[in-house]
């Protein structure tokens, strides 16, 4: 497959910035997914909404097959509108509000991932009110070490997420004896952008104790959700486009110990779509510090936030003069805080005025992390598809 080719010419028509989402990256990464999850005959991998909600993009992960996996009523709301059946989607989140609760009770979603037991006394309280039995599977947390960045860790100890390992029991008695109450079975989910393979087997031997414990107290687990955070690589956009699913299923294939009609539960999210999302920016001014030299280019934190929330790095290419020699620039944004730098010392093709730039691998807490500080327009996007009907 060929990446990192873009129709520039169309791309100009367009004001900076705005996300272009390529869905031939899309479709060729949901078709490896679909394929590497056929390692089980019982799976459902729920896309983490959260990662990218644009409607196109969900749509299309409705059309392959996909489930949801979502934080908040307005997930649960664009899930469905895209084609997502609610008997796929999964609802998790520490701090669901009643009205975000009885809207999933009546929607009829496949489950609520539970993450306190302080929870589930609500949730079984709204669904006797609405006259229906909540399906739950428990968030535990399994305290593995995600080896990854400490601001989207969420598997350690005293983390905000998930129920203590050592309430499990009580957590399940609890929901057993509640009327209104299905337990399913266990959900775990670690962290984020986890690029250490061996990371997940660690979870999966996790899970098997963790389930021969429910078990021991005469409670089948029919569900195990093994959560999302199967990370991409950043600094190879188009080299390795797609993650290695094959590893990553097989991983869980080969360390979970699984019962006959036990289902398995995938949330992937970054994985699915940041390849093939992309901020397209014009360079603004160009502007020689003392010993630096700086890119200043319309698009901010506002449109891109990950540099300056996680120190995280995008690729970034000139499109407008690709063969140009390469000259070492700070890219920076125009919003007023020092943190609005998406890289620095970057050697990149010379830059001008008015070069069209992008910013690679932006497809996942991209766009939907976009905010209007400094009263900034919304970035918006197009798609592949909306270029090739025009
Ligand atoms: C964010 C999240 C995911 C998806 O994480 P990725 O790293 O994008 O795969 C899955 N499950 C839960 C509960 C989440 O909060």
């Amino acid at each position: 497959m060929i990446t990192g080719s873009f129709p520039i010419e169309a791309l100009s028509a367009y004001e900076t910035p705005f996300y272009y989402y390529d869905m031939s990256v899309l479709r060729s990464t949901l078709r490896e997914v679909t394929s590497q999850m056929q390692i089980f005959d019982n799976a459902v991998v729920h896309y983490a909404v959260k990662a990218c909600a644009a409607p196109e993009i969900l749509r299309e992960i409705a059309k392959a097959g996909l489930g949801a996996d979502c934080v908040s009523g307005g997930e649960i709301e664009a899930a469905i509108a895209a084609g997502i059946p609610a008997s796929r989607i999964v609802f998790a989140g520490v701090a669901k509000t009643d009205k975000e609760i009885r809207y999933a009770l009546q929607q009829g979603i496949f489950c609520f991932n539970v993450e306190s037991q302080a929870e589930v006394e609500v949730i079984d309280q709204l669904a006797a009110e609405a006259g229906v039995v909540a399906s739950v599977c428990l968030r535990i947390n399994p305290e593995v070490d995600a080896h990854t960045h400490a601001k989207i860790t969420t598997g350690m100890a005293e983390n905000k997420f998930g129920i203590r390992m050592q309430d499990l029991e009580e957590a399940v008695r609890d929901c057993t004896r509640r009327q209104h109450i299905r337990f399913l079975g266990l959900h775990c989910h670690i962290g984020s952008q986890i690029t250490d393979i061996q990371v997940f087997t660690v979870l999966a031997e996790r899970l098997n104790t963790l389930v021969a414990r429910v078990e021991a107290l005469g409670v089948p687990v029919e569900h195990i959700n093994v959560g999302g955070g199967l990370g991409i690589l950043y600094e190879h956009p188009n080299h390795f486009p797609i993650p290695d699913f094959q590893s990553y299923f097989a991983t869980f294939a080969r360390s979970l110990q699984r019962r006959v009609g036990q289902t398995v539960h995938f949330e992937l999210g970054r994985s699915i779509v940041a390849q093939c999302g992309n901020l397209m920016t014009r360079c603004l001014y160009v502007k020689q510090g003392t010993q630096k030299r700086f890119a200043i280019v319309d698009a901010g934190m506002t449109d891109l936030i990950r540099p300056a929330l996680y120190g995280a790095f995008h690729r970034v290419e000139n499109l407008s003069c690709p063969d140009a020699p390469e000259q070492v620039y700070d890219i920076v944004g125009p919003i007023c805080e020092s943190s609005d730098v998406f890289v620095e010392g970057y050697s990149i093709a010379q830059v001008h005025r008015g070069d069209l730039l992008v910013m690679r691998s932006a497809g996942a807490y991209g766009e939907v992390m976009a905010s209007r500080y400094n009263l900034r327009r919304l970035p918006g996007h197009i798609t592949s598809d909306d270029i090739l009907t025009a």
